[in-house]
């Protein structure tokens, strides 16, 4: 067997998550395992608990859950739900069609509104649909937020007041796994039931843990709802959390890791940390406009600050180019899913990243352009330096 040659400097990992765990966070999850019935642990647990409900912007309790954020979407539905109910979701890209797969399997009933997967759920479809459900036997609304495979954000406070405008009682549910701590967020204000994310994305983390914001009216729905869950009952889970603990073994050394990453989000400033996030996705897609590619995401409106989903010019194989990439320039880049596989790659720019990572990251996509013989413009990095370059200067020097 050939031995690979070691590869110098660090591996650019710009996928849409997992994303690169700063030290200060792999250093603080380097630690022995400690009694998860103990009282260093009932401090940790209760201070992580507490510190991530400010990233969802909710009073409400956050449950964590030693899963992976397919979980947590299981959780949200077993809790709420019960067998044939009817749940409206849209279908924005691969990660809402994994979900309804989800609901299927589950013996719930989905009605799904379509998308061209260049958009984020449209607000007006929802309420139609919603003004048309006079009984009220839609029980549940499901919308992604960040749809990572297309890079499409959808409009939560929108979908929010389209609820309201069809004075619909259903509980509104959103996947935010690669919204978290990357696109602005308001569980609370925005009147949210369940939000669920993951540990892997924005929040800086390996890959095994999951969170579920949940309100009252989830809870309360969830002391009627007939789906059967065992091991992710949130009863459970809200009764030992109040005392910091966890019903069952608590994977202690994510949570080390997840006490460190809220502190260097309460370090940088939640909104600062957002408009980092708007800040190098806008440079991205000034650099992919300059190259003549197209983004997929067809309205401003619905831009996603975590992910870019590139289009591949006609006859060429994204994967192919995705794999130049990573043998010359030792970058990894999304690949495009489901009906958007070898048509699309995506650039992750969420979570540990800054302006030099995505000028890199960038640099990586230009030159591989050029060596995977993608037809292209010169000059994507040198438009993103250029406005990188200006929203680093004092606001009284911007270029007008
Ligand atoms: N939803 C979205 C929007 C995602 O990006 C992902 C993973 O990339 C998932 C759901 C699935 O989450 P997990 O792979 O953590 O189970």
């Amino acid at each position: 067997m050939t031995k690979e040659p070691r590869r110098p400097g660090r591996h650019f990992l710009q996928i849409p998550g997992p994303t690169p765990i700063p030290e200060r966070v792999l250093a603080a999850m380097n630690r022995q395992v400690l009694d998860h019935r103990g009282p260093d642990f009932q401090e940790l647990g209760k201070r992580v608990l507490k510190g991530v409900r400010a990233l969802f912007k909710t009073e409400g309790p956050v449950i964590i859950y030693p899963a992976s954020g397919t979980g947590a979407w299981e959780a949200a539905l077993t809790n709420t739900l019960s067998p044939g109910d009817r749940v409206l979701m849209v279908e924005t890209g691969q990660f809402a069609v994994l979900w309804k797969q989800m609901v299927d399997r589950l013996g719930l009933t989905a009605e799904v509104i379509q998308t061209d997967w260049r958009i984020g759920a449209d607000a007006h479809e929802i309420e139609t649909h919603l003004k048309k459900d006079k009984a009220h036997t839609i029980k549940a609304v499901c919308v992604v937020h960040n749809e990572t495979s297309t890079g499409c954000r959808t409009r939560l406070d929108e979908i929010r007041r389209a609820i309201d405008a069809a004075r619909h009682p259903a509980l509104f549910m959103t996947d935010s796994i690669s919204g978290l701590a990357a696109a602005d967020l308001r569980h609370d204000e925005w009147g949210i039931d369940v939000t669920v994310a993951g540990s892997q994305k924005g929040m800086m983390l390996p890959p095994g843990l999951s969170f579920t914001a949940v309100s009252a009216k989830a809870v309360a729905a969830s002391k009627e709802a007939k789906l059967t869950r065992a091991y992710f009952s949130w009863d459970d889970m809200l009764a030992m959390n109040e005392q910091g603990f966890f019903p069952y073994t608590p994977a202690t050394g994510l949570l080390f890791g997840l006490d460190e990453a809220i502190r260097l989000i309460e370090e940088e400033g939640l909104e600062n940390v957002l408009a980092r996030h708007e800040r190098l996705a806008e440079a991205t897609r000034i650099a992919v406009r300059a190259w003549g590619l197209e983004l997929n995401c067809r309205d401003a409106k619905y831009y996603s600050p975590a992910v870019t989903t590139v289009l591949m010019p006609d006859g060429h194989n994204a994967d192919a180019f995705r794999k130049v990439v990573l043998d010359r320039f030792n970058m990894s880049l999304g690949t495009g899913l489901n009906k958007l596989a070898g048509k699309a790659f995506r650039i992750g720019h969420l979570g540990d990243t800054n302006e030099l990572t995505i000028l890199g990251a960038l640099t990586g996509v230009e030159m591989g352009l050029e060596l995977a013989g993608v037809p292209h413009k010169k000059g994507g990095v040198q438009a993103a330096m250029a406005y990188i370059a200006d929203s680093a200067k004092p606001a009284t020097a911007k270029a007008a």
